[in-house]
């Protein structure tokens, strides 16, 4: 009975929204020419990198911060303690024996990244390593509004794959080149985010890329990209019916441009298999996977796939903006990055699929709307989640069926296990890893799906259309969300975004009482969680007719439209929050009435559920 009684859903539908700017916004300009080589038997790399740097902040600034993220895969730094120290580590990152494999490393396993030279503008730089940030004294001060250029020359070695980049994966991947170069922090309103590299999250500067790679010629390079001299590199990406003229030597330069990224990711293996397909009136995706009979049907199943999905995303968030997507074979899971991914691809064609709608999902949910992961970790998991589960439901003709179902019980999982910290944590400063995960990907899939309770489907997806609009290529913070979605609804959202994001307060709702009063009956809901929320109440008689009560949140100032088309509803007097109790009379008596429940579409995270249906004995 409760289980039918909980699949009353409604459909998610999706609209459009029109442009509206903000004014006071700015952000940071990074151009970088980069000029790499990588022997790709030592997995050692020298580079240069001239990086045209434009301070549209209101700040003159004397010091700017490098990324140097390969130096975390060393004995000894902040990753490999956190990782001997963390009570869950990342079963990827340990060895059978529960050992740190960053600490197993040797010195021609271990990644580093070192500047060997630096100048602006001509003059040299004063500067220290610290760990996996390069510290960076100007010589002149950058003032607002200025452009200033940085050469720099490098060095690096890439380590043996422990998590996401590196040499030989597990399936043998020779090159993950992800996170690899030396990347200028970001600045931003809220200053700078030079963050150390201990276990996650990126925030990066928009801006150009112009990257040349020489590397052995017999070596399948894919990434982030547009490749400038396809018809003489081949390798598949040549015009169809040009002829590739053989290459004297034993290398190969590679030039890709890429424009209004905020990061540059590469993978190459000599063993690639490169196909193309064409999304109609779309990008261009590539596809690159190991010359494997085991991999070779899924793979060629998923193309069709990762069409469908472009489409699904394309339509529901907002066209993407960029003419090539690249699905990469690569990395230690899944992983996005600007205009591709690596995902590993020895799978099941149904987790194949998954993985890649949802990395394909974070070209949106990052590489699009590129909000500080670091700070906001669910507005690009959670977000990423909820769309990509939505798209899923789509492409793989999947039960309808509640598809957040799982979603919403690891969040309970977490809220009732005593070991949930705010989403608002810094990602890298979670107690446990299991708590970062089902905060990120569940509660923050929940943000949306519940939101869609609280504001009605088709205003959520119109805010989310919206958003993307209003704040592609730019860093949108949880504040601009919220005020897309209140326009969009005419609510006041700040207790929603408050409660479910900066605390961990639960919701719990029960039914109380339900008593017969003269020909009428009496319903006492009582609120037992700290968090507020309004009330769908749906009501099952004995003839089995049905109906609804909609107890709206006095500090939402709005209602939402009905949401059961087709069953009737009745709007009832706001519920002001700080009162522990709700009365509501249905004219009809007790007897007539079979059961009671609290939101039968079970999207309000409610964590006791018990307490949200009443039958009749
Ligand atoms: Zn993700």
């Amino acid at each position: 009975m409760i289980k039918s009684l909980f699949t009353l859903l409604t459909v998610f539908g999706f609209a459009f929204a029109t442009a509206q700017n903000k004014t006071d916004y700015w952000q940071q300009h990074v151009d970088y020419t980069m000029d790499v080589n990588m022997d790709v038997d030592t997995f050692q790399y020298t580079g240069t990198q001239k990086l045209v740097y434009t301070n549209n902040s209101p700040d003159e600034l004397n010091r700017v911060y490098f990324h140097l993220y390969f130096n975390a895969f060393q004995p000894g730094s902040e990753m490999d303690i956190r990782l001997q120290t963390i009570p869950d580590p990342d079963s990827r990152m340990i060895t059978e024996e529960k050992v740190s494999r960053i600490s197993t490393l040797t010195d021609s396993e271990m990644g580093y990244l070192h500047a060997t030279s630096l100048t602006q503008d001509g003059k040299q730089l004063n500067y220290s390593e610290e760990g996996t940030v390069l510290v960076v004294n100007l010589a002149t001060p950058i003032a607002p509004g200025k452009q200033t250029t940085f050469n720099m020359e490098f060095k690096g070695q890439v380590p043996l794959q422990i998590r996401r980049s590196g040499r030989n994966s597990e399936e043998n991947i020779a090159l993950s080149m992800s996170q690899w170069y030396p990347k200028l922090a970001e600045y931003d309103f809220e200053g700078w985010h030079a963050d150390p590299y201990i276990a996650r999250e990126f925030h990066g500067v928009w801006g150009d890329y112009d990257v040349k790679l020489t590397l052995d010629k017999n070596y399948t390079v894919g990434g982030t990209g547009y490749l400038q001299n396809a018809d003489e590199i081949g390798h598949g990406y040549e015009s169809p019916g040009t002829k590739i003229k053989k290459q004297k030597g034993k290398t190969l330069t590679w030039h890709f441009k890429a424009p209004m990224v905020h990061d540059f990711m590469w993978a190459a293996d000599p063993e690639y298999i490169h196909d193309v397909q064409q999304v109609p009136n779309g990008p261009t995706l590539h596809f690159l996977y190991k010359d494997d009979p085991k991999l070779l049907e899924n793979w060629k199943k998923l193309q069709p796939k990762t069409v469908e999905a472009m489409e699904f995303f394309s339509k529901n968030i907002g066209e993407y903006p960029y003419d090539q997507y690249s699905v990469i074979q690569g990395g230690d899971g899944g992983m996005e990055y600007a205009m591709s991914t690596l995902i590993t691809g020895d799978r099941k064609f149904g987790s194949l699929v998954g993985v890649m709608a949802h990395e394909l999902a974070h070209s949106w949910f990052q590489h699009i709307l590129a909000t500080n992961e670091a700070k906001h970790e669910w507005m690009d998991e959670g977000f990423t989640s909820f769309i990509s589960k939505l798209c899923m439901g789509e492409i793989m003709d999947l039960d309808k069926e509640n598809p957040f179902e799982g979603t919403y019980k690891g969040y309970r999982n977490l809220a009732l296990s005593g070991k949930e910290q705010p989403q608002s944590t810094y990602a890298d400063r979670y107690a446990l890893n299991f708590a970062y995960g089902i905060s990120a990907y569940s509660k923050g899939s929940i943000f949306l799906s519940q939101l869609g309770y609280i504001i009605g489907q088709d205003k959520l997806m119109e805010t989310i259309r919206k958003y993307y609009t209003d704040f592609k290529f730019k860093h949108p913070v949880p504040n601009d969300f919220k005020r897309v979605a209140e326009k969009i609804s005419n609510m006041e959202l700040d207790w929603y975004l408050t409660d479910w994001t900066q605390t961990t307060n639960t919701i719990d709702y029960s039914i109380k009482n339900v008593a017969d009063k003269e020909k009428s009956t009496q319903i006492t809901l009582e609120r037992i969680g700290l968090m507020p929320m309004p009330l769908d109440i749906l009501v099952v008689y004995e003839d089995n007719t049905k109906e609804t009560f909609y107890a709206p949140l006095r500090m939402m100032r709005g209602e939402k439209d009905n949401p059961y088309s087709g069953i009737e509803r009745t709007v009832l007097e706001d519920w002001p929050w700080a009162y522990p109790t709700y009365t509501f009379a249905i004219e009809k008596p007790m007897s007539s009435i079979k059961a009671i429940v609290i939101d039968p579409s079970q999207l309000m995270a409610d964590v006791d559920l018990e307490n949200n249906v009443w039958q009749a004995e």
